[in-house]
């Protein structure tokens, strides 16, 4: 299962980057855009499963926000949103510049004494 190896990532990247901290963390936020291929319930499933098996992350919560699919319009030169998958700006320009939607990422960490 994919999501496995993204949750494991994501506790690596933490504890790479808050050496002293990642033991106070008590709620990760991550960002998914549409196109990730992530399922934020099989996220879920997977962290909960880490989180037992590494007991030092009992108290972390974790969120995952779903992004939508943003795509830039060379005609309008602005961005537009991208429903079902629907590659086409409402003045009728197709666009394959996708701005936001395909990615991954760590968007919030609390920790529990944020004033370290
Ligand atoms: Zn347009």
């Amino acid at each position: 299962m994919h999501e496995t190896g993204i949750v494991e990532e994501i506790f690596d990247t933490l504890q790479q980057e808050y050496p002293d901290r990642y033991k106070l963390i008590v709620k990760i936020q991550l960002e998914a855009g549409l196109l990730s291929n992530i399922q934020p319930i099989l996220i879920q499933n997977a962290f909960e499963a880490y989180v037992i098996d590494h007991p030092q992350f009992a108290d972390v919560e974790l969120e995952v926000k779903v992004l939508s699919i943003h795509a830039f319009c060379t005609n309008c030169k602005e961005a537009f949103e991208v429903l079902f998958h629907r590659f086409v700006c409402h003045c009728g320009t197709p666009s394959s510049q996708i701005i936001q939607g395909e990615e991954l990422r760590i968007s919030q960490v609390i920790f529990k004494k944020d004033a370290i």
